[in-house]
């Protein structure tokens, strides 16, 4: 873990615009080689698909800053907190590298870890550039250090949150463009007359 004091959180404005290049121009790699996602969610389920989420100091900065509140609590590093409970990312736009270039197609792991080896390096050239902290250590080594200097909700407001909106939520079915009302404990509920999906 980071020690909580040794680095001090980089401002997300710094980093923004920057980052925002690279995403789109390994988006638009990825894209060329077409791998496919079957939706699985196993990506985000680290300890059961024996997966280390590494983000560095600018990734997890814009993660904080510009993704939605988490959709489950911070565990131990079993899962990621932005998985909603359809297995889908709640963090698309503010996703960090990791996750863009990550698939499971067995037809594309060769492309997977040349873009990782080229952008990664295009980052770090980044950072050194900019003169700014690189810390790059596991997904939840940062959310542990970011929850302990009050920058992301610890367990005791996600229990208060909860208990105040009576465990209920709201989430955007991408696909269907609709919103479905969601326990956020024990699942989506399914309005009378509809199966459950
Ligand atoms: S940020 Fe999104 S894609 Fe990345 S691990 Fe979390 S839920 Fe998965």
């Amino acid at each position: 873990m980071i020690p909580p004091g040794e680095a001090t959180p980089l401002d997300p404005d710094l980093v923004r615009d920057p980052l925002r290049v690279l995403y789109g121009d390994l988006d638009a790699a990825v894209a060329r080689f077409g791998p496919s996602c079957e939706l699985s969610g196993r990506c985000c389920r680290f300890a059961e698909y024996d997966h280390t989420l590494f983000v560095s100091a600018p990734e997890m900065s814009i993660l904080l800053a510009d993704a939605p509140p988490p959709s489950r609590p911070l565990d131990d590093g079993e899962t990621c907190p932005w998985q909603d409970l359809k297995g889908r990312c709640t963090a698309r736009e503010a996703r960090p590298l990791g996750c863009r270039v990550y698939y499971c197609d067995p037809t594309y792991q060769d492309h997977a870890h040349a873009l990782s080896e080229v952008f990664l390096g295009r980052l770090k050239r980044l950072v050194d550039e900019m003169e700014i902290p690189w810390n790059y250590a596991p997904l939840h080594h940062h959310l542990r250090q970011a929850e302990a200097e009050g920058r992301f909700p610890s367990r005791a407001d996600r229990a208060k949150d909860g208990h105040r909106a009576g465990h209920f939520g709201l989430t955007l079915l991408q696909a269907t463009n609709t919103v479905e009302l969601i326990d956020v404990r024990n699942g989506p509920i399914v309005p009378p007359g509809r199966p459950p999906s």
